[in-house]
């Protein structure tokens, strides 16, 4: 039987701080119309690594809100493991962040919002918590799951608008 945190509702508190952060990265995201994802790395109480999903603007498939979130905390904590820290994420983690997490060695994960299509925490497939894996990570997923997917989804919406309104304004064009 797992055992249970000594005091769960501190825990919370705590998470829902850290994922407060995430979700402010992720609106940095969505303000330059990328993704809104946004994640941090804490060690022990502190953040050492913050990000936002920046695939479109840094032209690079993989920068996603974990990676970078990721790397910075490598670099500030000196090491290309991130033992004893946890990772906080508005989006449940595609397959290449979690196996990212894997390789870093991060204790726990913490998301929002479930990601059906792609997710790699339990979704689609769990590469997080994979006996065939040489490490496993603790996983707490939903925590503050309805502003992260109220946020994707209100993304996601104004982009098929603005798909629409341009597609309607080069047939104007065309007509005229
Ligand atoms: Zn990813």
């Amino acid at each position: 039987m797992k055992k249970i945190a000594i005091n769960p509702q501190q825990n919370l508190q705590q998470d829902q701080q850290f994922m407060q952060r995430a979700i402010e990265l992720a609106q940095q995201a969505a303000a330059i119309n990328e993704i809104p994802v946004g994640a941090v790395v804490v060690y022990q109480g502190e953040i050492i690594g913050e990000g936002f999903n920046q695939s479109i603007t840094l032209n690079d498939p993989s920068a996603h809100a974990e990676m970078l979130a990721i790397r910075q905390a490598g670099k500030k904590l000196n090491n290309y493991r991130l033992l004893d820290c946890t990772l906080y994420v508005t989006l449940e983690p595609c397959s290449m962040c979690a196996g990212l997490l894997v390789h870093s060695r991060i204790k726990r994960l913490v998301f929002a919002a479930h990601d059906l299509k792609t997710g790699a925490a339990g979704s689609v497939f769990n590469l997080v918590a994979n006996d065939k894996l040489n490490h496993q990570i603790e996983v707490s997923a939903g925590i503050m799951a309805e502003p992260c997917g109220a946020m994707l989804s209100t993304f996601f919406k104004r982009r098929r608008q603005e798909i629409k309104a341009a597609k309607q304004a080069k047939n104007n064009e065309e007509k005229c």
